[in-house]
């Protein structure tokens, strides 16, 4: 039976010899179908069951081309393509990543995976008849086959295996230093974006106030339901815009923190009385239990007022009319503890953590909001060496408790 085309190579000697075809897969059944296939059309056919042969045999008999299998014991094929593709030895020859339909693993697109790996081809072991072709086009044209120098001395499991941990390591550290440029150039755009938002923004809403105090001529009252539409979505957009230029600042560790005494208790107090039409409006009992004593800390007093607005305004926006809220501020050791408790709809066990995540909202539909408030208020607790948590029963409300260390004064 004549050769397929490209199955043979040319030795060193000038000579015509069979190009070799390594398979890795741990199914004997894979290995006997493409086995005969590749034998047929006249490849030599090396066979290795599981990825710890595979290295070995790549680096023992350089073979022209690998048919390579992912979900292996021990060594997956990912791992064996990476770590033959990160080898002087080893990184030219062709690797073709086979996988069954049904197999897929952890990994959502296994073709897509395939050619991050550094694999050449992806080919499904369902579609055997696409087997020669595939070969084929890696296999095409001669090239003289290199055989190592020497004698190999095969690798152990745990010499593969440290291997592998020091090339995961490396992409690790290429990974991370890729995405922290990548964070770093989209914390400058969006505090770009943001700051060019602010002046036009600035100019629409003093626009809308004057129009609105009749300063350019009489205003009726439909006009003026209109107008205060305007201006209530330039407040919003206005917020959006001052919070994402304070999480661009935070994330590029840009936000400057004063040190000054600042006393929580005022701090809350103020709080609570800007937000006493709001709260009067709902019909809200307001508890404040303040603990007798200095309850005084080291910070930055107009950040340490956006945390309690942003906790005290999502408990006043999410407790229905007529229910209370209780802030609590107690001294205890070397650190204030406040606690913001309301009694609205609570937060279900699996969303507590995810409210302090950058745009998420679990109440989008009813009630506005940027979903900015509690990452920045986190982010703000943290710079202050504290912590925030919530607790939460639904059905009952939520609790959050803000720990901050009293701190020192700057030198
Ligand atoms: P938003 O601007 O949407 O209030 P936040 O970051 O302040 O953004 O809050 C994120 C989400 O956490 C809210 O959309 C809401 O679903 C939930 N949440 C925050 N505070 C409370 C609360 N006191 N009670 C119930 N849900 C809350």
């Amino acid at each position: 039976m004549p050769c397929a085309e490209g199955s043979e190579t040319c030795g060193k000697n000038g000579m015509l010899m069979k190009k070799r075809v390594l398979i890795v897969d741990d199914s004997t059944l894979v290995h006997e179908i493409f086995g005969s296939i590749l034998t047929e059309a006249g490849f030599e056919v090396l066979h290795a069951e599981d990825g710890l042969k595979a290295i070995n045999t790549a680096f023992s008999e350089m073979p022209d081309l690998i048919l390579l299998d992912v979900w292996m014991p021990k060594i997956n094929g990912y791992q064996v393509c990476r770590l033959l593709k990160d080898h002087s030895a080893t990184k030219d020859i062709p690797v073709v990543i086979i996988t069954s339909q049904e197999k897929k693993g952890f990994v959502a697109d296994p073709r897509k995976w395939s050619f991050q790996t550094g694999a050449n081809g992806y080919l499904s072991k369902e579609e055997s008849e696409r087997l020669i072709p595939t070969v084929q086009i890696f296999l095409a044209g001669d090239r003289v086959r290199e055989k190592p120098h020497g004698y190999y001395e095969p690798m152990t499991e745990n010499e593969i295996l440290s291997a592998l941990s020091r090339l995961l390591d490396k992409q690790l550290y290429v990974d991370v230093t890729r995405l922290k440029e990548l964070d770093e150039r989209k914390n400058a755009f969006v505090a770009n974006v943001s700051h060019e938002f602010k002046s036009p923004l600035a100019i629409i809403q003093g626009f809308l106030e004057n129009l609105n105090d009749g300063f350019y001529g009489p205003v009726s009252d439909p006009q003026k339901e209109v107008i205060q539409i305007g201006l209530k979505t330039a407040k919003r957009l206005n917020r959006l815009v001052h919070d994402m230029l304070d999480l661009s600042q935070i994330e590029a560790g840009k936000m400057k923190m004063a040190n000054e005494k600042v006393d929580l208790a005022d701090v809350v107090k103020s709080v609570a009385e800007s937000f006493s039409v709001e709260t009067g409006r709902k019909k809200m009992a307001v508890h404040l239990e303040i603990e007798p004593g200095e309850l005084a800390l080291w910070g930055d007093k107009d950040r340490l007022t956006q945390v309690v607005i942003n906790l005290f305004s999502n408990a006043v926006k999410y407790t229905p009319e007529e229910k209370s809220i209780t802030v609590r501020i107690s001294r205890e050791a070397d650190r204030i503890r406040m606690e913001i408790e309301d009694t609205g709809p609570g937060i279900p066990p699996e969303n507590l953590e995810k409210i302090f995540d950058k745009f998420e909202r679990l109440e989008a539909e009813r009630q506005e909001g940027t979903g900015l408030g509690l990452p920045i208020a986190r982010d703000i607790v943290k710079l202050h060496g504290g912590r925030m948590r919530v607790e939460s029963e639904v059905g009952k409300g939520s609790k959050f408790i803000v720990l901050l260390p009293v701190g020192v004064a700057a030198a």
